[in-house]
């Protein structure tokens, strides 16, 4: 049966699974409600998973297709509001991203970047070398054959945000169990969850929300839904505390040195740590020893000179919970109707607009339109 505004579900008892920044976001504005119980369900501390090894670049840089991007982007417009409601210092910085390339095919490839991020509205454009030096000084950037500014991205930092939600939310009457794994979730003979088992018992309810990132296919599996994920580990490693170095920049994308030394992003945050990763925001990396944090600084000290003095702090491997199609996965499961999936990559990113949405569809019963290219039916076709 298809789910239709009129049997969409309305719930009052809701367990989140997760309290990652995408689980935190959701239970903040759940609670936010009057008459809406929240319980939150968390295995190992808050922010554990991937919100914790993120880059935290806000963007809508390079989010195809267009309605993802328009996605992102309105995310991006409402996290000054998010912040503002939530009253917290969150190292929210609106800085812009910069980057440059000096071989003709990324430059290329950059100049076509621009060109369709202009026809989406996105304000990004072409500046001079002159105009990397205006805006971070520090930047030591060789040969520059094309550099771009995307003027109204930003960075933030995750676990303040999973702190301040989860403040508030509790403030609001949520009961937070941390050291507390979901382990399964019990159907009854309509095929809805009743309760969500615990190694502490269970927990019975109206609505489950699964925002339990990369262990999210695992839990959907005991009742049944298929959330297929590929496999996305990443480094970012940290510095120790700098003097302010950036000047302006949220994050930045320096360009490889030569074959064996790749891109990188970095940016610096209000404590003056810096934080690093190798090529872009999707890219694989397994490497966490010691040498491959050396080698990510030594090429952030190749532009950037001030940074001679650093320490490399190596982080261990994280890993993005990536939806198959590298879409999000949001909505209630046709199959098992008080099911409520919410997994994505660029979590960072959305959720301030997931945790609103996500309200909507499960305290008012709303269908959101725009969430309709993530309903979890997509993979209906895989099981
Ligand atoms: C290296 C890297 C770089 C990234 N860079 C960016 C970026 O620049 N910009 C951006 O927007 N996004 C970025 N992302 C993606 C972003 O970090 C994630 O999309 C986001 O953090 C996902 O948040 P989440 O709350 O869904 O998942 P998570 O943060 O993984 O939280 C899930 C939580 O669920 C808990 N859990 C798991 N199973 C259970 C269970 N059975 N019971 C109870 N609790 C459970 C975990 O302990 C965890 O705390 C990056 C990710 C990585 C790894």
């Amino acid at each position: 049966m298809a789910i239709t505004e009129k049997n969409y579900p309305t719930a009052k008892k809701v367990v989140v699974v997760g309290a990652g920044i995408v689980g935190a976001s959701i239970v903040y504005n759940l609670s936010r409600r009057k008459g809406v119980a929240v319980t939150v369900l968390e295995r190992d501390e808050p922010c554990a998973g991937a919100s914790e090894h993120s880059f935290a670049w806000l963007n809508a840089f390079g989010k195809d297709p267009v309605s993802y991007h328009h996605f992102n982007r309105r995310s991006m417009d409402i996290w000054d509001r998010f912040a503002r409601r939530l009253g917290m210092d969150l190292d929210l910085h609106w800085g812009g991203e910069l980057r440059w390339e000096h071989t003709p095919d990324r430059a290329e490839a950059l100049r076509q970047r621009v060109k369709l991020l202009q026809a989406r509205g996105y304000p990004t454009r072409i500046i001079s070398k002159d105009e990397i030096r205006g805006l971070e000084p520090n930047l030591s950037p060789g040969p520059v054959t094309i550099a771009s500014f995307s003027e109204i991205d930003g960075r933030v930092d995750p676990l303040k945000v999973v702190d301040a939600c989860l403040q508030q939310a509790c403030d609001n009457g949520t009961v937070l169990h941390t050291q507390t794994p979901a382990t399964e979730l019990c159907l009854n003979e309509h095929g809805k969850i009743e309760a969500v088992k615990t190694p502490s018992g269970e927990i019975s309810c109206d609505a489950v929300v699964l925002a339990n990132g990369t262990a999210t296919t695992a839990l959907a599996a005991t009742a049944g839904v298929h959330i297929p994920q590929q496999n996305s580990p990443g480094v970012v490693i940290r510095t120790d505390p700098q003097p302010p170095i950036l000047q302006n920049v949220s994050a930045l994308h320096l360009p490889p040195i030569d074959e064996d030394r790749h891109e990188i992003h970095l940016r610096q945050s209000a404590d003056g740590t810096f934080a690093i990763g190798q090529g872009s925001q999707e890219s694989v990396d397994r490497d966490d020893s010691q040498a491959h944090a050396d080698s990510l600084l030594s090429r952030a000290i190749h532009y950037l000179p001030a940074l001679a003095g650093a320490r490399a702090i190596p982080k261990p491997v994280g890993y993005r919970p990536m939806p198959i199609d590298g879409l999000p996965v949001l909505g209630f499961c046709e199959a098992v109707p008080n099911l409520y999936v919410a997994l994505m990559h660029s979590g960072v990113t959305l959720a301030p607009l997931v945790g609103e949405l996500a309200t909507l569809e499960i305290v008012d019963g709303a269908r959101v339109e725009m969430l309709d290219p993530y309903r979890p039916e997509r993979f209906r076709s895989a099981n």
